[in-house]
């Protein structure tokens, strides 16, 4: 099956256009397959960052989202992941939603990572959603409890004897623990949210 170029005639084979992947024909215009709705039902959505975007999926993980992310990792490659693992791709590309036709594309404006946060947590109205620490902020794993006897050795002498409930990630064997830094963390994800449409109604609510 060939895919016409709408401005010269000229046809492509089909497999030329995995995953809503577009190209250039030789006149100039660019040819593709009509954009694919893709099922997105995920509830809370699932999101596919890009390389750029390492900071806010480090954030989403803190507040429990799914959020692939890889350093170096090319454009067809991020799309085709996304695709099939039915996750909202957000990226700092403007030319992407151009270059591929797929739908659940999210170009994210801000270069700051709270403000990336922020919008994304508003777009999909994910205050209500968030549960904080529950996911691996380096790998996206859902963390597990750990035992204090568990830590034992994985954690620095002063946090081990401080504390008493630790997770753990599977993915990675990372410990994580209550402590200074995740105060800190609470209190900047708390103005995101605050800030962040809904919010308000949530409290006024419960
Ligand atoms: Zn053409
Ligand atoms: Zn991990």
């Amino acid at each position: 099956m060939g895919v016409p170029c709408s401005q010269c005639g000229r046809e492509y084979d089909v497999a030329l256009f995995p995953f809503g992947r577009t190209l250039h024909c030789t006149c100039g215009n660019r040819v593709g397959l009509a954009p694919r709705v893709r099922d997105l039902g995920a509830d809370p959505p699932r999101f596919m960052a890009d390389a750029m975007l390492g900071r806010l999926a480090r954030w989403l993980r803190i507040l429990g989202f799914d959020t692939a992310w890889e350093a170096h990792i090319a454009d067809g490659e991020l799309v085709r992941r996304a695709v099939e693992e039915h996750r909202v791709i957000l990226t700092r590309d403007r030319a992407l939603p151009g270059e591929w036709r797929v739908s659940g594309v999210v170009v994210v404006a801000s270069e700051e990572p709270l403000v990336q946060l922020r919008d994304i947590v508003e777009r999909f109205d994910l205050a209500r959603q968030a549960r904080l620490f529950t996911r691996c902020s380096r790998c996206n794993t859902p963390l597990e409890a750990a035992s204090k006897a568990e830590a034992r050795g994985s954690v620095p002498p002063r946090v081990w004897n401080a504390q008493t409930q630790f997770r753990r990630c599977p993915g990675c064997a990372r410990f994580y623990w209550s402590g200074s830094h995740t105060d800190r963390m609470r209190r900047v994800v708390d103005g995101v949210l605050d800030s962040a449409d809904g919010r308000d109604e949530i409290f006024l609510d419960s």
